[in-house]
């Protein structure tokens, strides 16, 4: 277990109101906590078009809301537009994880959410995307900051959701909560290659809907 996370938070430049943008519930429930616990005024932004197919998309999302509405804080749901996703990523479709078709999926979801910032009166804004120790923190922030630089006075705000242990209490607070447990990155080129790998390890494919955080066997 991890230790117990007692920081208080506070907003860069003393701003009032937090964006957060979601990526799920495991990766975003300890940054959630954390918010909650320091009683910063902020909203869940779910936008993710990346995800497929649209069952796992669908799974993700209501994990999320689930604990959104636990804590009550407002969960914002933008379009599931995948044609602007795979248009985006075109010509990218083999890149590595954490390569130029991330930087361009991560461009994509951060645009949106800086203008649904920007367009709320959120002075900030920031993304759970980076406490997973899958993602390059600084690929992440440097197109969080991209992001936010497209809007006069808006601010990414590039905290380390990893360091005092938030690592490890993210995956604490997954088998406590008993959270749907994806397990690959996201869009359908991740889930080629985690399929690729897992056929390499004599492993099956990969089922949708069946794994859940602190369960140690399959549904
Ligand atoms: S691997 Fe993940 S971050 Fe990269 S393009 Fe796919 S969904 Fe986006």
């Amino acid at each position: 277990m991890a230790t117990p996370d007692h920081r208080m938070l506070s907003l860069p430049e003393s701003a009032g109101r937090l964006l957060l943008h979601s990526c799920c519930a495991p990766c975003c429930a300890d940054i959630m906590n954390g918010l909650s616990r320091s009683q910063i005024d902020y909203t869940l932004l779910f936008y993710n078009p990346n995800i497929h197919p649209a069952r796992e998309y669908a799974l993700r999302k209501d994990e999320n809301k689930r604990y959104a509405d636990k804590l009550r804080i407002p969960f914002v749901d933008l379009d599931y537009d995948t044609d602007n996703w795979f248009a985006r990523v075109r010509g990218l479709e083999n890149e590595p994880e954490r390569g130029v078709r991330c930087t361009a999926c991560f461009d994509m979801r951060f645009e949106r959410s800086a203008l649904y910032a920007a367009e709320h009166g959120f002075p900030v804004f920031t993304s759970s995307l980076g406490i997973s120790r899958w993602k390059d923190l600084k690929q992440v922030n440097g197109c969080g900051q991209r992001a936010a630089a497209r809007h006069p006075d808006l601010v990414y705000w590039t905290f380390n959701w990893r360091k005092g242990g938030g690592s490890q209490r993210m995956v604490d607070t997954a088998k406590l909560e008993q959270f749907y447990q994806q397990e690959y990155c996201g869009c359908v080129y991740s889930l080629r290659d985690t399929n690729r790998q897992r056929k390499e390890k004599g492993l099956q494919k990969i089922r949708f809907g069946v794994r859940y955080y602190g369960q140690d066997t399959e549904a």
